[in-house]
């Protein structure tokens, strides 16, 4: 029921969780993040609260690293559960999702068919393995290519393994907004501006379908024709 993400120099485990916790009005039954850690995509989630979440990261360890995405789930398709929360993962690939993929049950069939298994009853994990299915080492292209074929509602944050750091997202229909660091070189997606006031009231808003990419480097945008777009950026000007 939010998504969130992080790239920069904080820690990223914390940051996510805290904008969590900012869009906790948004209600949800469980949580969960996935954090580049030295290279390599680790998950930690539970059904419950965001508080659960913690205290497993404190008794199993978070995951260190500096670029990850966040969820808080509102389940849709599959009770609450710790294998239903988000992240889902494909063999390269890991993702949140606010919304409904409304076609799940037909890409699940045509994955099954292909020989793919699946872990929960999510409408999610089929997106996540999915993009794993149509991989093609590029991920604005892969992202391009699946979203073509989702049907529903959507807002993504999405992590290949293939490219440590960088956080890809992407939504239709489900709110999604990508905020920029004031004083840091660092960047953020969420469902919603008051998960980033804490870090930065400077945030673009994004179009249906538009991908974005967010690295060390900063953010670029592609929009429905994967053309590279400029966007105007804007300021909250509330507190919150
Ligand atoms: N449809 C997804 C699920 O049930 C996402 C729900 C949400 O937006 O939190 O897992």
């Amino acid at each position: 029921c939010g998504i969130v993400g992080y790239v920069g120099p904080r820690d990223c485990s914390d940051v996510l969780v805290s904008a969590l916790t900012r869009l906790e009005y948004r209600g949800y039954d469980s949580a969960g993040i996935a954090v580049f850690e030295n290279g390599k995509i680790e998950v930690a989630k539970t059904k419950g609260r965001l508080k659960d979440l913690s205290e497993k990261m404190e008794r199993e360890g978070k995951p260190l690293g500096h670029a990850g995405i966040g969820h808080t789930r509102w389940a849709t398709h599959g009770q609450p559960s710790d294998i239903n929360s988000h992240p889902h993962s494909g063999k390269r690939v890991t993702i949140v999702h606010n919304g409904i993929i409304e076609n799940y049950i037909e890409l699940k069939d045509y994955l099954l068919k292909k020989g793919r298994t699946f872990l929960s009853e999510t409408d999610t994990e089929v997106v996540a393995q999915l993009l794993d299915y149509k991989y093609n080492g590029d991920p604005i292209d892969t992202i391009h290519n699946v979203i073509r074929m989702l049907k529903g509602s959507f807002a993504f944050g999405i992590v290949f393994a293939d490219y440590p750091d960088v956080v890809y997202a992407v939504r239709r229909e489900s709110p999604l907004i990508v905020g920029i660091g004031e004083e840091k070189k660092e960047c953020f997606i969420a469902s919603d501006v008051p998960a980033i006031l804490n870090y930065t009231k400077k945030y673009y808003l994004m179009d249906h379908d538009e991908i974005v990419k967010l690295s060390h480097d900063g953010v670029e945008f592609f929009d429905s024709h994967m053309l590279p777009v400029t966007k105007e950026l804007q300021e909250a000007d509330w507190d919150m």
